[in-house]
This record gives structure tokens, C-alpha cells and sequence, in this order.
């Protein structure tokens, strides 16, 4: 069934600058200058096909504002807010863990980023649009109270539930993050409040190192409320739809949240150089699949993904697209050429491996029915 499905997309964020780097390696010395693997094509590269593809023309278009500083400021310290502000004013600097560049205006294009995100969930909670992708850069879930990681400057998704709830727009919110790296940003954000549950699916300890476990769960009135699926490197399609189905079902219906929000990153892409997993664009489709499915269930179908990272500007504009059709319920013409090589790979399907440690998630799922039951 076709959707009314919200598009947020502007060309400032592919001025986003984040210099020259070896990957992420500074350049210097022996370290030749290249782009950074946040580069604007990884992104913009999935606008581009959404546009030649036609999709465009049958998706709602949602105009990103400018989220204020008083909005940074219910997420982030003050102190986090004027060191990017006055860094991005004097020609750039660095998010805070020296491996977030970023350029001159960067301050104002990361609160253009949020206003994505919230403009995105804004019309999904208001009924304009069904559900909706905002095409966000830089990316937000690595972003902390008090300073900017991995990329990413503010906390988008946060931020956006933030100025909702704010605005009385909305309660209960979950946040599902599927890109490959830990969600230890919104993981933080909520470590005690018992009105967000996040849930986020990552490689184990890829990034960051000390943060995704499963027995991380919150504490205080937020215990249980945090749910997290480390899986091993080299997991697929059929491991990430287990996810869904076993651990993010039953911790939506236990919840039965006003909105869901998606993290969504595509590095879990078997072609990413971030990650180690192998998910096609097929897969990031079936999770969309599934996971619009899940809106429908408990919250009236309101779900808005919240673009993250995602590093093969070759292949994340059929992953984007595939996502993009599934909440639309639009097919377009476009074949995926990957398909060819990553569809028929076994590396696909789920393992015994792969299944005991989402079952350990899973157990957790059905312990928040406990803990919210009550
Ligand atoms: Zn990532």
C-alpha cells in the first residue's frame, strides 16, 4: 500500500566540510591528503538517484529549518554549543574528539541538520506525511551531552524529541539505530528516562570501543529502557531481520511508543569501509519493511528515519532508495547492480552464531514487558 512518505533533503549539507583525511587519519607526514569517508557524495549520491529515478516527484518534499540554540541546549551543555559555534565562526575545527572535522559554517549546517530530523518528525506526528526519510548531514548518534564524536557534531534524533516533546507533540518516543557503529549518543541522552527506549544493533565494539553491550540497560527509573545488540562482524540480512523480528517487535509492543525514530546508517553495507558486515540493499529494505510493519502495529504507522553513516557513496543510493520504497510502498525502476555479487552470497543468511547472541537481546525485550507492565 502507497504512503505519504516526508523527504528531507538540502544541498547545504553536502557543503558540510570535513577536509581532507586519510579515511579518518589526519594527513601529514607519510599520510597522503584524501577525502575524509565522510564525504558529501555518500550522501548526496542517495539524492541523486531519489531525483534521476523519478521518486522524487511522488514523495513530500519537507523543508529542514534552523533548530535554535535554546533546542542544542535541553541535549547539549553549553559549553559543548559555543565550542562548536565559535570554532565554526574562526573557519572550522573539530567536533571534540579530534576525529570530527568540520569546516567554516559548520555550527549552522549541523543545526540544519537537526532541524531535518525535526521538520521530518514535526509532519509525521502532525498527520502532513505518513512516515518520512530526512537526509540529514552531518550525522548526530555519536554526538553527547557535552561533546561532538564519530563524525557527528549534535545530537539530531535527540534533539528533534526533544523540541517535540517541548512543544507537547509527543510522549513515548523509541529510537531504533541500525547503523553499524554503537547509538552511545541517544544511549546516554536516555540512560535514565523511562519515556525513550533506545535500541540500537551494531557490530560488537567496533566504534565505540567501550560502549554497545548488553548489559548496558540504563539505570534508575530508565533501567530496562536501553536495549543493545552487539552482533558479530560479518553479520547479514538474515541476522539484522532477526533483530527486528525478535528484539525490536517485542520491545515496541512492550513500549508502545507515540513515534518511532530510526538511526538509520547504511555501513552495515557489505560494501562500506567502516564496517564489516555484509547487508545489501535487499536487506536495508526488509528492515524498512519490517519495521514500517511494526509502526503500523503499535503506533498508527508514524516512523521517521534519521540518516546517519553509511560510507560507499557507490552503493548507499540503492541502499537509500530501497529504504525509500519500502515506506513509500513506490517501486521505481532502479535495479541495484550489487545485487549481482552480494545477493547470491550466503553470507546473507543468519547464523547459529549470530542467533544466541540476538536471542541474549531478545531476552531483554521481553524483560521490558516486565518492567513497563508494572
Ligand atoms: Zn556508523
Amino acid at each position: 500500500m502507497e504512503r505519504r512518505t516526508g523527504y528531507v533533503w538540502h544541498e547545504r549539507y553536502a557543503w558540510h566540510d570535513t577536509g581532507t583525511h586519510a579515511g579518518i587519519y589526519p594527513s601529514g607526514g607519510f599520510v597522503q591528503p584524501y577525502q575524509t569517508y565522510e564525504a558529501p557524495e555518500t550522501k548526496s549520491r542517495i539524492a541523486g538517484l531519489v531525483e534521476v529515478s523519478g521518486l522524487i516527484d511522488r514523495l513530500t518534499r519537507i523543508r529542514p529549518e534552523l533548530v535554535s540554540e535554546d533546542d542544542l541546549a535541553r541535549v547539549h551543555t553549553t559549553r559543548h554549543i559555543e565550542a562548536i559555534k565559535t570554532q565554526s565562526s574562526a573557519g572550522g575545527g573539530d567536533g571534540g574528539d579530534g576525529f570530527t572535522p568540520f569546516g567554516h559554517g559548520g555550527y549552522d549546517i549541523a543545526r540544519l541538520a537537526a532541524g531535518g530530523t525535526y521538520a521530518a518528525a514535526r509532519a509525521v506526528m502532525d498527520g502532513t506525511v505518513d512516515n518520512a526519510y530526512a537526509l540529514v548531514r552531518p550525522p548526530g548518534h555519536h554526538a553527547e551531552p557535552d561533546m561532538g564524536r564519530g563524525y557527528c557534531l549534535f545530537a539530531n534524533v535527540p534533539v528533534a524529541i526533544e523540541r517535540l516533546r517541548a512543544e507537547g507533540r509527543v510522549g513515548r518516543v523509541a529510537v531504533f539505530d541500525y547503523d553499524v557503529h554503537h547509538g552511545n549518543g541517544a544511549q546516554k541522552i536516555y540512560w535514565s528516562d523511562r519515556e525513550t527506549l533506545t535500541v540500537s544493533v551494531h557490530q560488537d565494539r567496533l566504534f565505540p570501543v567501550d560502549s554497545g553491550m548488553v548489559d548496558e540497560r540504563g539505570e534508575g527509573p530508565g533501567f530496562g529502557t536501553n536495549i543493545n545488540v552487539p552482533l558479530p562482524a560479518g553479520s547479514g540480512d538474515g541476522a539484522y531481520w532477526a533483530v527486528v523480528e525478535q528484539v525490536a517487535g517485542p520491545a515496541l509492543r512492550a513500549f508502545r511508543p507515540d513515534l518511532i525514530v530510526v538511526s538509520s546508517g547504511f555501513d552495515p553495507s557489505a560494501a562500506d569501509p567502516l564496517g564489516r558486515m555484509s547487508v545489501t540493499s535487499a536487506g536495508f529494505r526488509g528492515i524498512a519493511e519490517r519495521l514500517r510493519a511494526l509502526a503500523d502495529e503499535v503506533c498508527g504507522g508514524r516512523i521517521v528515519f534519521s540518516h546517519e553513516g553509511g560510507y560507499s557513496a557507490v552503493h548507499t543510493p540503492y541502499c537509500g532508495l530501497a529504504v525509500l520504497e519500502a515506506l513509500s510502498g513506490i517501486t521505481t525502476d532502479v535495479a541495484d547492480p550489487f545485487a549481482l555479487s552480494f545477493d547470491a552470497s550466503p553470507a546473507r543468511d543468519l547464523t547459529p552464531w549470530q542467533q544466541d547472541r540476538i536471542s541474549e537481546s531478545a531476552a531483554l525485550a521481553v524483560a521490558l514487558g516486565l518492567i513497563v507492565g508494572d
